[in-house]
């Protein structure tokens, strides 16, 4: 055997080493209903990202300027607004609410305080104060 076959043979007994789970946020997936927007996924993103679908629907209506409910499964937005657009704020959101800006990982979790609200990170330990009033 040659060297290059010993190599390519080395090569395959090496197993694949395993990708580290990413941070991916599911988009939204929703449609529109007469003048109002339906958003289907709301809440396994919110539980993605392992916050109260509340809090990331308050931020969601004052930054889209709108207003929206829960209904179920289901949260109804009341106007028309461009899907790319709600994906951008989410993104907004997780940057402010859920990233550590230590590390830079999602693994956190939001403390509320007396007025005070903090991210804290589960991963390294760092706490950082938000914005408690939406
Ligand atoms: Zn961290």
């Amino acid at each position: 055997m040659d060297y290059h076959k010993l190599l390519e043979e080395a090569y395959k007994k090496i197993k694949p080493i395993e990708a580290t789970k990413r941070f991916e946020i599911p988009k939204i997936e929703a449609h529109v209903e007469g003048n109002k927007t339906i958003l289907t996924n709301l809440n396994q993103i919110a539980s993605y990202i392992r916050r109260d679908i509340n809090h990331l629907l308050k931020f969601l209506v004052k930054e889209l300027a709108t207003s929206g409910k829960i209904e179920g499964n289901r949260v109804i937005l009341q106007r028309k607004i461009n899907l790319s657009k709600i994906n951008e704020k989410i993104q907004s959101y997780v940057k402010e609410f859920v990233l550590c800006r230590e590390c830079g990982l999602p693994d956190t979790e939001l403390i509320k305080q007396d007025r005070f609200m903090f991210v804290h990170c589960l991963a390294c330990g760092a706490k950082h104060s938000v914005r408690a009033k939406i």
